[in-house]
């Protein structure tokens, strides 16, 4: 299996529950199973308008899924959620990103990973830290504490909500 994380954010219809359902339908995908997951965290929206805060987590995922298919899974519950394409950075009830597949890189139409903007953002690489034993490194070679050290942790807040699922529970 290959380790994946993927981002979810929601600022709309119920931010934490849109989280939570999104969880539930994660655990549900075949050749799949989660490993990890981070607190809540919120942030103010980065986008055109006044939009809500966002809420967001990040996951580790173990699959035998390909890229690809984990892209449609993962566009399949946005859909289920209701997730509308409209204005690009507009609010959201969902919105999952993969972030890192493994040490692959790809650039293709519908899929670049590591995502592009992941680098820069603080409510990604925060709780990417939180859930991961060591000093990730990026397949550009890049490592996780040293892209924190250059990403301001100013305005995002790990909120006091439980996490999502019980418990991580290692599995043989
Ligand atoms: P951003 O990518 O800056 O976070 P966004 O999440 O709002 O913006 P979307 O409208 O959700 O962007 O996605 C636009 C397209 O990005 C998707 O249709 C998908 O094909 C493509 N895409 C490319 N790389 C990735 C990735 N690593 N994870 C998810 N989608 C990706
Ligand atoms: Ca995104
Ligand atoms: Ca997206």
């Amino acid at each position: 299996m290959t380790s994946v994380y993927i981002s979810l954010g929601s600022n709309l219809c119920g931010p934490e529950s849109q989280l939570s359902k999104a969880v539930a339908a994660l655990e549900q995908l075949q050749q799949t199973r989660i490993e990890r997951i981070s607190s809540i965290y919120r942030s103010a929206a980065v986008g055109p308008g006044a939009q809500p805060d966002y809420l967001n987590i990040v996951l580790l995922l173990a699959t035998n899924l390909s890229p690809i298919a984990l892209l449609d899974a993962t566009q399949q519950i946005e859909l289920d959620q209701g997730r509308v394409r409209n204005i690009r950075w507009g609010a959201r009830t969902l919105d999952i990103d993969l972030l890192l597949y493994g040490d692959l890189l790809i650039d293709s139409l519908r899929l670049t990973v590591p995502h592009p903007r992941m680098k820069q953002r603080n409510f990604v690489l925060y709780p990417l830290r939180e859930i991961s034993d060591t000093n990730l490194v990026l397949p550009d070679g890049s490592d996780l504490d040293t892209l924190l050290l250059q990403c301001s942790e100013l305005d995002l807040i790990r909120t006091e909500h439980p996490p999502l699922i019980n418990e991580y529970s290692p599995s043989g």
